[in-house]
């Protein structure tokens, strides 16, 4: 078959950051039989899997080839509540939102929830998405019991961490270059409330936020910061939060609360970024009253931005880039020399957000280690900023750092077994699983991380 008669329909696909577009024939199966027929014609441009299109670059865009919109994949089975707590297993196309509205009435959430609800799970399990509490629990694959993977060869496997190890871990950070993820069973925790008990610091410097950051995770189970690297030194505000239980809050109801009104930004012909706008923004948002102490919904705390849809838009027509780094404990000295560097970018650090990783898993191409990590949204499009963030790729890269690939547009490869010394551990399991190369992607292409795409 060639590319032009590719089945689905041709369609301009971006990342989140809405930047580097490419068209692909867009397919959505609604089942496994079909996905097997569309994975069976894929051409020499291959196919790959996507979301909800969360990834901020181009991990689920694949030019000129298939892509293989994973959505109908979806479904929640019953909660499986045994003597170890409880599972559930869930289409690799629905999303943790749903997932979510499934499960907290029951008294049951899901143990790792990244910083938007609006991604699926084969997308979570792909990037291996970390969320808040990675100091505690891990990242999300930590908790994937078991998953059905279909194989460019046709197979369909079950696949756990004692059945396939090198498999799991292969799949779990493999940006869907493995295969695709069709079902997955999932651990849930139990919650007394669908609340958190936040604690809220203000920081004046970078040196405050990370000690206040440090001092967060011996006591609470998530943290996070928000950094102001417009102006002043980093100065913050640190939240620190576990679950509320029923005593921190005697009234409150497992139902859901009355849906929170969510604003939508409309397609703006420029970007309202600048440097001028930041600096009032975050000026505003640091010197706002907020409590000390305060009860919020699970969603608001974990995933604030999703109050507000296709915020990307802001930053008009060009998009944005997210720099989302890791670096490793011990490695504060780059961390501080990497924010100095930042607060002089040639174009206005928006929004940053400082966390800690708890240690890291097996898999080769997960993200997370234990450390820092620093992820900075830039609008995109000034003429230096590629040659300022290859800088910075180069000082992540020698602090014997990553960046993440989920969030990741315009890294070059030669950087990245650098970054990730056990990518051609991982590819010996990937072109075993795909040996004609099927499973592919703009950021595969990019960044030679498949025997395939260095050829
Ligand atoms: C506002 C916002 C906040 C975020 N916060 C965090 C955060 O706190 N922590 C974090 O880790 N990430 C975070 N992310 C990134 C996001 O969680 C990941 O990029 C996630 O992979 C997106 O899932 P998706 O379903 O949208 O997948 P897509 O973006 O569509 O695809 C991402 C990758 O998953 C693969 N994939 C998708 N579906 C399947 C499948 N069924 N089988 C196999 N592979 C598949 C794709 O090929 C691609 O490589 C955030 C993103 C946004 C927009």
């Amino acid at each position: 078959m060639t590319n032009l008669d590719a089945p689905g329909s041709r369609r301009r696909l971006t990342g989140w950051g809405r930047t580097v577009p490419s068209v692909a024939h867009v397919a959505r199966p609604g089942s496994p039989e079909a996905l097997e027929t569309l994975v069976a014609t894929a051409s020499a441009r291959g196919a790959t899997a996507r979301g909800l299109g969360r990834a901020y670059g181009d991990a689920a865009q694949n030019g000129g080839g298939i892509v293989l919109d994973c959505t109908a994949l979806d479904g929640i089975g019953a909660i499986d509540v045994g003597a170890g707590g409880a599972t559930i297993t869930v289409g690799g196309g629905t999303s943790l939102e749903a997932i979510l509205r499934a499960v907290l009435p029951a008294g049951w959430c899901l143990p790792v929830l990244p910083g938007t609800r609006h991604v699926t799970v084969g997308g979570a399990i792909a990037a291996d998405v970390h969320g808040k509490n990675h100091h505690r629990v891990g990242a999300f694959s930590a908790h994937v019991e078991a998953f059905t993977l279909h194989a460019a060869t046709g197979e369909r496997r079950t696949v756990t961490r004692a059945s396939d190890p090198v498999l799991f871990e292969a799949t779990t950070g493999g940006m869907g270059l493995t295969g695709v993820i069709i079902d997955a069973t999932l651990c849930l925790v139990p919650i007394e409330t669908r609340l958190m008990r936040v604690t809220t610091m203000h920081t004046a410097d970078l040196d405050a936020t990370m000690r206040a950051l440090a001092d967060a995770d011996g006591g609470h189970a998530y943290s996070v910061a928000w950094l102001d690297l417009a102006s002043g030194r980093g100065r913050g505000m640190v939240g620190a939060a576990d679950h509320a239980t029923r005593a921190d809050a005697p009234d409150a109801s497992l139902e859901a609360a009355p849906r929170a009104l969510r604003l939508t930004t409309p397609p703006l012909p420029v970007s309202v970024v600048n440097r001028a706008t930041v600096r009032v923004f975050n000026e505003a948002w640091f010197r706002r009253p907020v409590p000390r102490e305060a009860l919020q919904p699970i969603e608001s705390y974990l995933a604030p931005l999703d109050a507000l849809d296709a915020w990307p838009r802001l930053y008009g027509p060009g998009g944005l880039l997210q720099y989302q780094c890791a670096l490793p404990a011990g490695e504060e000295p780059a961390l501080r020399a990497i924010v100095e560097a930042i607060r002089h970018a040639p174009t206005v650090p928006a929004l940053a957000v400082l966390k800690r990783f708890g240690p890291g898993s097996d898999a080769p191409l997960s993200f997370p280690l234990e450390g820092w990590t620093l992820a900075v949204d830039f609008p995109a499009g000034h003429a230096a900023l590629g040659a300022f963030l290859d800088t910075l790729d180069e000082r992540v890269a020698a602090a014997g750092g990553r960046v993440y690939l989920a969030k990741d547009a315009r890294m070059r490869a030669e950087i990245v077994p650098l970054m990730y010394p056990r990518l051609d551990e991982w590819r010996e399991t990937q072109s075993r699983m795909d040996p004609r190369g099927i499973f592919t992607s703009d950021l595969d292409r990019r960044l030679h991380l498949t025997r395939g795409s260095q050829a």
